[in-house]
């Protein structure tokens, strides 16, 4: 039988549903996580400690492992570093570590792009020591400010003019300095990317690469008006509804920018904007789409993206892949505030929406929950299936309507 690594930050519901798929498909999984402790173990099959802050050390420790592994998969950001040092080892084909290392850094990666030709917004980053009086006047406004390791819009703030950009500075200050980031002892996590905001509509590609050629899985839509000051995802909609000329120019500008990074084989998820400039790469990850929404592509006969990336990972893509018929929406439900989660309310209504295909509520009762920008992730995913983009996308705004979370205000803790 096949055998993959899956290198994962966190045993949590995505690590699952790449597990469950890898089962589905008869691939083997060797599990390496730094939390296994609070493994499930779906495999019986003792998962493998690695320490993501010591990359080389765990890359290691993977490459000597008694089951020799046929590829590899890396799920979220920081899996990915160790990913491409263990492949590097074990001679698979992946991302070098140099590419992922850029792909980890917001400005490095400007930079990279920069020496590329493509369109950079102005951009630099400053220690998060410093004075933010300092940059706050160097910079041109509105800008964005984000911790330049961070992800899932964790930290990214807008701001207009020059006090804005101070309290935007000392949120981000006090996120960074939140114990849960410190430990990850991570040093673009010292550091806060400041850039011109770049006006436009947003858009997310999905893509799988094979010896430094990108195959494009999906273009997103994400028709909701992303101005900051905060920025929730919320919702991805495909096939995109943009002209042909728009998404050839996407597509072009991607493959520029991944070649910029050096990127070459394994799963990528970018971002861009689109003015009348033309396209401004927002970030290129070197991982697949995160959460659950893998599961909002499909792919004739019956694949998710989930299954491609690890039939990719063994070598055994299907060479005629073909997108699913219909089009298809996910919804990142956004954290509708911080506190206790007590009671989520209209779940069955909501399901039962034409045209949505699933609900699934990933944070637990009694879980706390934080809103953007202090938090991450989402408290749940919805999913929709319509005969065209716009008819998924209404559908999901349906069902979130139809959802009422309830929040008790949590204590305040010393860090807060
Ligand atoms: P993360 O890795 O946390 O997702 P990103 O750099 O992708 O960080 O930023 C998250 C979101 O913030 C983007 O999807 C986009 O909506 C917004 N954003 C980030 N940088 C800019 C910018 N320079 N101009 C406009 N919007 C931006
Ligand atoms: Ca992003």
């Amino acid at each position: 039988m096949p055998r993959t690594l899956l290198i994962a930050a966190t045993t949590g519901y995505q690590t699952r549903a790449f597990t469950n798929a890898a089962r589905r498909l008869g691939v083997e999984v060797t599990l390496a996580t730094d939390r296994c402790h609070v493994l499930e173990d779906p495999w019986r099959d003792r998962a493998v400690a690695v320490r993501f802050e010591e990359p080389e050390e765990s890359a290691r420790v993977l490459a000597s492992l008694p089951n020799r592994p046929d590829g590899i998969v890396a799920v979220a950001d920081r899996s990915t570093t160790i990913a491409a040092l263990a492949a590097e080892r074990l001679d698979l084909p992946w991302h070098p570590p140099a590419a992922v290392a850029l792909c980890r850094n917001k400005n490095l990666m400007r930079e990279a792009f920069s020496r590329a030709g493509l369109n950079v917004p102005q951009n630099f980053a400053v220690p998060l020591d410093s004075n933010p009086l300092d940059a706050a006047a160097a910079t041109a406004y509105p800008c964005v400010l984000k911790p330049l390791g961070l992800s899932a819009s964790r930290g990214v703030i807008r701001a207009d003019n020059e006090p804005e950009f101070l309290t935007a500075f000392e949120r981000i200050r006090r996120i960074l300095g939140l114990p849960e980031i410190r430990c990850l002892n991570d040093a673009a996590d010292r550091a806060i990317q400041i850039e011109q905001y770049i006006p436009g509509r947003e858009f997310a590609l999905e893509g799988i690469m094979t010896e430094g050629d990108l195959q494009v899985l999906a273009l997103f839509d994400k028709p909701d008006p992303l101005e900051g000051p905060f920025f929730e995802e919320t919702i991805y909609v495909t096939p995109s509804r943009e002209p042909a000329q728009t998404q050839r120019a996407i597509v072009e500008t991607c493959r520029a920018a991944i070649k910029a990074l050096g990127l070459s084989h394994g799963p990528i998820h970018a971002e861009m904007r689109v003015n009348e400039h033309g396209v401004y790469m927002l970030e290129i990850a070197a991982r697949p789409i995160g959460g659950l929404c893998a599961r909002a592509l499909r792919f004739k006969p019956a694949l998710t993206l989930e299954d491609l990336v690890i039939l990719h990972a063994i070598g055994a893509l299907p060479p005629d892949l073909q997108p699913a018929p219909s089009a298809s929406a996910v919804m990142m439900i956004p954290a509708p505030g911080t506190g206790i989660l007590e009671a989520i309310e209209g779940e069955d209504r909501a399901r039962q929406i034409p045209f949505v295909t699933g609900l699934e509520i990933t944070a637990k009762r009694g879980e706390k929950i934080v809103a953007l920008p202090d938090g991450a992730g989402y408290p749940g995913f919805i999913f929709a299936e319509a005969p065209d983009p716009a008819t998924a996308e209404t559908a999901l705004r349906r069902a979130h309507a139809e959802l009422r979370f309830r929040i008790l205000a949590a204590l305040p803790t010393l860090r807060d």
